[in-house]
């Protein structure tokens, strides 16, 4: 199967508000794709408001694109389907034609659905001259054939969402398919703030703990760095007790594990 992920709109379990800072994204796409979906009746006169075919998340790994994309869907309540441009080049190029056909009747079948295409750039990606495979190129006409085969019924209700690090690999023809490009940032100071508050939201953690210090000592972290660096803090007291354990001390109980500090954080940066 090419496809990596098929799930309902109930069932992806993640939300907006489980996406700490990225408030200008969530409305860019709550306008562009959310309305559209939830209100067609709102796009469907004159010219100027037409809900879009295409959009693409773009910016540094970690960033949240996929949680995102996640998100969107069920804010939509829209189905999700996700492929990964670099599974569908390198497994299948055999069946180009097939392939792209089956997805794209497959999402109209779901409709509304969101088709997040992640590593857009490897199945979309530039021209590559003498070293692209063929299959690749075959697979990515096929691919825009039928995006633009979407009857304007379908394209209402289908989305192809893609997301890419490398923004400059993609083609101009895609890049045209994707008309609305929203760049997802590295959080500054005050978003990792908020993005660090939803990981600790349930830890157990000191009192005094100065968690807007640790936003303002994790410059260049992504949301995917901070929570690795919460995990890493979490795994602490887990340690010291197994560290404790092999020096012989037995416990009748687990004793609760005592609360995180700075230095926890600190120490796995
Ligand atoms: P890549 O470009 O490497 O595919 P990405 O931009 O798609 O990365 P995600 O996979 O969405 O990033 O993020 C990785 C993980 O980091 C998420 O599962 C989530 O746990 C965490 N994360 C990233 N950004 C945020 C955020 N703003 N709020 C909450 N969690 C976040």
């Amino acid at each position: 199967n090419f496809i990596s992920a098929v799930v309902p709109p109930g069932e992806i379990g993640i939300k907006f508000d489980d996406i700490g800072a990225l408030e200008d994204v969530k409305t860019a796409l709550h306008e562009l794709a959310i309305l559209p979906m939830k209100r067609p009746e709102l796009f469907s006169r004159g010219n100027l408001l037409r809900p879009c075919k295409g959009i693409l998340l773009f910016g540094p790994p970690g960033t949240g694109k996929t949680l995102l994309a996640k998100a969107l869907a069920t804010e939509a309540g829209a189905n999700f389907i996700s492929i990964t441009g670099s599974t569908l080049t390198s497994k299948w190029f055999g069946d180009a034609e097939k392939l792209t056909k089956a997805l794209f009747s497959f999402a109209s079948k779901l409709a509304p659905v969101i088709v997040f295409v992640d590593e857009v750039d490897s199945l979309l990606g530039a021209r590559g001259g003498g070293f692209e495979h063929e299959a690749t190129r075959r697979m990515r006409n096929e691919f825009m054939a039928a995006w633009d085969g979407l009857r304007s019924k379908d394209s209402q209700r289908i989305l192809i969402l893609g997301a890419t690090n490398r923004p400059f690999d993609l083609d101009d023809a895609v890049i045209r398919r994707l008309p609305r490009r929203i760049y997802v940032d590295l959080p500054d100071a005050d978003n990792r703030l908020k993005i660090l508050k939803i990981f600790l939201a349930k830890e157990n953690i000191e009192p005094e703990f100065d968690i807007r210090g640790l936003a303002n000592a994790t410059e260049g972290y992504s949301g995917s760095d901070l929570k690795n660096l919460c995990i890493a803090a979490a795994y602490r007291p887990v340690q010291e007790l197994l560290d404790e354990e092999k020096k012989g001390k037995k416990y009748d109980r687990t004793p609760a594990l005592r609360s995180l500090n700075l230095d926890d954080f600190i120490q796995s940066k």
